[in-house]
């Protein structure tokens, strides 16, 4: 009976081991911090994005605005042109205020000019690296995603894992005595693993040689034999 109890507690003790373990591993994925750390990556990214396509949009309505301005610009300058060449314009004195109008007016034109060129220019700039920057965008997020996935799958792996360990431990703890998994509990709270097996005349808890009669002792497994030296239950 006690060497069942004693293999029992054994394996009570190999499935502890195991479920601490699992338990690690989940608080482990929980403060992942390369997830952390791609998902600022993946934040940064689509935020400069999402600038970006803002102030596109915004530079080609004023592109258009300017375009439009320029267009009515250049066409009064036509018109005070056919003005000045039709003859209908006869005193010097209306034509000297018509071509200061329309020197006034080519100014608008030039100002337009520029200031269309220098959207241009700067829509041009936004848009060399954004197909770049939104494959990047892309890229990242597909890797997180899948990252994420993999992690939810092996947290329920690992928490199917669990609850199956966690039946077998009540399993096991009915196949053994209350006083033997009293014992246990006692020497677990200063030793992790509270049960040790004698290899080649060692303890294999603190891998000290144990007496010939100890060894003796639990080869019978006919009571509870304790390691001299580290007190862990001999099997
Ligand atoms: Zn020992």
């Amino acid at each position: 009976m006690i060497r069942e109890e004693l293999n029992g507690l054994f394996k009570l003790q190999e499935i502890e081991s195991r479920r601490e373990a699992l338990e690690q591993a989940i608080k482990n994925h929980s403060v992942e911090d390369y997830m952390h750390k791609l998902r600022k990556i993946i934040n940064n990214l689509e935020k400069t994005l999402k600038e970006k396509n803002k102030r596109i949009i915004f530079l080609k309505n004023q592109l258009r605005h300017t375009e439009q301005k320029l267009q009515e610009s250049y066409d009064m300058v036509k018109q005070m042109e056919n003005r000045i060449y039709s003859g209908e314009v006869t005193t010097i004195k209306e034509l000297n205020i018509l071509k200061e109008k329309q020197d006034a007016t080519r100014g608008k034109v030039e100002k337009y000019e520029e200031k269309a060129l220098e959207i241009m220019e700067e829509l041009e700039n936004l848009n060399i690296d954004l197909p770049q920057e939104k494959e990047i965008a892309i890229k990242k997020k597909k890797e997180y995603n899948e990252k994420q996935l993999k992690t939810r799958q092996e947290i329920d792996k690992i928490k199917d894992e669990l609850s199956m360990i966690i039946k077998q431990k009540q399993e096991l703890e009915t196949g053994i005595s209350p006083e033997l998994l009293d014992k246990y509990r006692r020497i677990k709270k200063f030793k992790r693993e509270p049960v040790a097996s004698v290899l080649d005349g060692k303890c294999s808890g603190c891998m000290m040689e144990v007496s010939v009669m100890i060894a003796l002792e639990v080869e019978r497994h006919e009571g509870l034999i304790y390691c001299e030296n580290c007190g862990r239950i001999l099997v």
